[in-house]
């Protein structure tokens, strides 16, 4: 794309105009290849699950492995992983269509915390995780259902990557302009040249040792999404080995004020 004009007729209105024209051609050239990323990925993401279902399925109908109840197993996993696939991305579509409609309410931090904690009593009881909400009983206006799920989002990753008897820490805390909110783990923690992809669809830090926890890695662009419809920031923190840290921060004047 590029827009040029005859000389002699160089006005600046109509420099401007081309300036505009080749930046709006410009962000709509990105725009269809991250669309093509998208695809691609979507693709990959799927195939994987789908070669190890039909090479277990096929060698059990050709009767080279016994239909064991492991290897049964181990398909209906990988099945459980393709509805996890296209219901993360089911929702990822609707909140970055959806973008500016939020149905904004008064909503309490605290509560929301305690009841996205609440979706993973089992997991947490079974990993023995001490998980803890502090700070600030903060009220803030916004969009329920959204921030639920960024809460749940945040909270299943500090599950899913922190081993048995860790801790998790939600703090709350707010000043004049911002409402803060961060979930934090002593887990397996991310290596610091991926920390910056985190937030991006499809990214999962370090492959082959996320692979046996079965995300989809589109759980992080959901969240970064969902708060920047709402004029907010997303930032992650880690050591490897050691802690992660995912901070949101909300801004309050800006809510209160729509
Ligand atoms: P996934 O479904 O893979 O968890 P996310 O988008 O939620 O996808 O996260 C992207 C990647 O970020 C994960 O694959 C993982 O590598 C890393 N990650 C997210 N949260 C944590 C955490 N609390 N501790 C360590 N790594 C994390």
């Amino acid at each position: 794309y590029d827009v040029r004009i005859a000389e002699g007729s160089n006005t600046r209105e109509l420099n401007e105009l081309i300036v505009a024209v080749n930046h709006l051609a410009d962000s709509l050239g990105k725009q269809e290849s991250l669309r093509k990323q998208l695809t691609s990925d979507v693709a990959h993401e799927l195939r994987t699950p789908l070669t190890s279902i039909g090479t277990h399925i096929e060698a059990m109908i050709e009767g080279i492995w016994e239909p064991t109840n492991e290897r049964l197993q181990s398909c209906h996993d990988e099945i459980l992983r393709i509805g996890k696939i296209i219901q993360d991305l089911e929702n990822l579509a609707k909140v970055e269509s959806d973008n500016l409609k939020l149905d904004k309410t008064q909503i309490n931090l605290t509560e929301l915390s305690e009841k996205a904690v609440g979706n993973f009593e089992a997991e947490i009881a079974k990993k023995k995780l001490n998980v803890s909400i502090v700070g600030d009983n903060s009220v803030i206006t916004a969009d329920q259902n959204r921030i639920s799920q960024v809460l749940i989002n945040l909270v299943s990753n500090a599950v899913k990557y922190t081993p048995e008897n860790g801790r998790i820490k939600i703090f709350i805390s707010e000043d004049k302009q911002f409402i803060r909110l961060s979930v934090s783990d002593n887990g397996i923690g991310i290596p610091k040249d991926e920390l910056p992809y985190v937030f991006e669809r499809f990214y999962r830090a370090d492959k082959s040792r996320n692979r046996m926890t079965g995300g989809s890695g589109i759980g992080l662009a959901i969240v970064k999404s969902i708060v920047t419809a709402h004029g907010g920031v997303v930032e992650a923190k880690s050591i490897l080995n050691e802690c992660s840290s995912f901070i949101i921060k909300l801004p309050k004047n800006k809510m209160e004020q729509e």
